[in-house]
């Protein structure tokens, strides 16, 4: 762990006094080196995490996208500022914290690491990743395409610790800053670490986004974007829809469709090009899904399709009557599990959303457009989409309130969030 710390903290010794224009020219090299090899780079991908290969794909294609965004946009956003005071000159520059740690999930493990490396690095610190430890394979992998893609030693290092090792990482002098990616707990022990050592830090945690329907809604198109909404990845995105809040009229209809659309999607080996939905990441997280699901049922949830598991594949699952103070409607379902429950007014569509400890996102399908966009403060999220599933997109601010956690990463906001922002005075 030193030896890597300091060598990181060389590197950004060195890798600060570099412009941010010599820093970007390594981006174009970064996202040949991922397409080139996006096919062997998520074989490794579905090996250890077991998501469909196509999803493997396409999250390295992700990644070498948001490499094209920041290479285009960072001498923009990172630009020195001129602001007019009395002064003779007065201005802001954006610099370099220094030695940055992340702390990264399995569920997209290339997509989470990229989003917060690459505007991190950037901006002229460097990292050191830790990443989950079902992902090691994953990990070494992100360490040698940084190399390959030509960014000088120590810009980008896996820092293979387990979790409890974490803290005396944060403490440690050399680390400036940390951004986390992962659960509630993760979020409140790293939280607390960073608090003790007054070190800043970006929590992107859980969610239990709502997936809302509203009377007007074109159903046919909100069921085709729910089952992606739910089931991509098997359930397991900190942004999946996990509670269906349908409106009375259309409930029946809608779960008609979804249930044939669900029922339809090709489960098999994940490595099969045409596989839809795999098995979960491991067996644990499988078991965890059937207990909250059992529980609900307990509660009075009916269960109109799926409900069993084999070992880490649990059946993509609907639970209907779902009431507000079950597992499935108060937790983070982590896998392929809708749950749903119906309401008569949009002002009870808002409420039930509203009624979760997370705030990361919310989709709304509806015709009137108008009616709804009025009715975007009233969702306490930190992402309010309109007949579209809740995505990141490199261009648009990520992140949540409440116990999603806080910070922004991805687009303008993301690349400030590890600078100083300095300001400078002349008269
Ligand atoms: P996790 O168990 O919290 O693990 C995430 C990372 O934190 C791993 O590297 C893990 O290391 C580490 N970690 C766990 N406990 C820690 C502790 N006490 N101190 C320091 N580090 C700790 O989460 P996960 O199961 O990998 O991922 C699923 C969770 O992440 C879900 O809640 C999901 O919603 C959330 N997530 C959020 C976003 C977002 O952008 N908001 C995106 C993706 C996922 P080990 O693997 O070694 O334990």
């Amino acid at each position: 762990m030193d030896t890597i710390l300091s060598l990181a903290n060389d590197a950004q010794n060195i890798w600060k006094q570099t412009t941010l224009h010599q820093r970007i020219l390594l981006l174009p090299k970064l996202s040949e080196v991922l397409l080139e090899n996006k096919i062997d780079y998520a074989t490794i991908i579905t090996q250890e995490m077991r998501k469909p290969i196509t999803q493997s794909i396409a999250e390295i294609e992700k990644c070498a996208l948001l490499c094209s965004y920041y290479y285009e946009n960072a001498e923009d956003f990172l630009a020195t500022e001129s602001i007019k005071t009395e002064a003779s000159e007065s201005f802001i520059t954006y610099e370099p914290l220094g030695v940055i740690l992340g702390i990264m999930p399995w569920n997209f493990p290339f997509w989470q690491v990229f989003r917060f490396a690459v505007p991190t690095i950037v901006a002229g610190n460097t990292v050191v990743v830790k990443h989950a430890s079902n992902v090691s394979k994953c990990a070494e992998l992100i360490e040698s395409i940084f190399e390959k893609a030509g960014f000088p030693r120590g810009c980008y290092q896996n820092l293979p610790i387990s979790s409890n090792k974490v803290a005396n990482v944060i403490a440690n002098p050399i680390i400036k800053a940390i951004s986390l990616t992962g659960s509630e707990q993760a979020g409140m022990a790293v939280a607390t670490e960073a608090g003790k050592q007054l070190k800043k830090c970006v929590l992107e945690l859980g969610g239990n986004n709502a997936f809302i329907v509203l009377e007007d809604a074109n159903v046919e198109k909100a069921v085709a974007i729910a089952v992606n909404a739910r089931m991509q990845n098997a359930g397991q995105s900190c942004i999946a829809a996990k509670r269906f809040l349908l409106h009375e009229k259309i409930v029946e209809d809608f779960i008609t469709q979804f249930k044939i659309a669900i029922q339809n999607l090709k489960t098999g080996n994940p490595l099969e090009i045409t596989t839809q939905i795999g098995s979960l990441a491991r067996i644990d997280l499988a078991e965890e899904l059937e207990v909250q699901v059992q529980k609900s049922i307990a509660m009075g949830a009916k269960l109109i399709l799926g409900g069993n598991r084999k070992e880490a594949f649990y059946e993509p699952t609907i639970l209907t009557e779902v009431s507000t103070e079950m597992p499935v409607f108060k937790e983070e379902t982590f896998g392929p599990v809708a749950a749903i429950i119906t309401f008569k007014t949009v002002e009870e569509a808002i409420a039930l959303s509203n009624k979760s400890e997370f705030g990361l996102g919310v989709s709304i399908f509806t015709q009137n457009i108008a009616a709804i966009k009025a009715q975007i403060p009233a969702f306490n999220e930190g992402a309010v989409f309109i007949n579209e599933m809740v995505k990141s997109d490199p261009r648009l601010p990520f992140g949540g309130i409440k116990k999603s956690g806080y910070g922004r990463e991805l687009a303008e906001d993301g690349i400030k969030e590890f600078v100083n922002v300095k300001t400078v005075v002349i008269n």
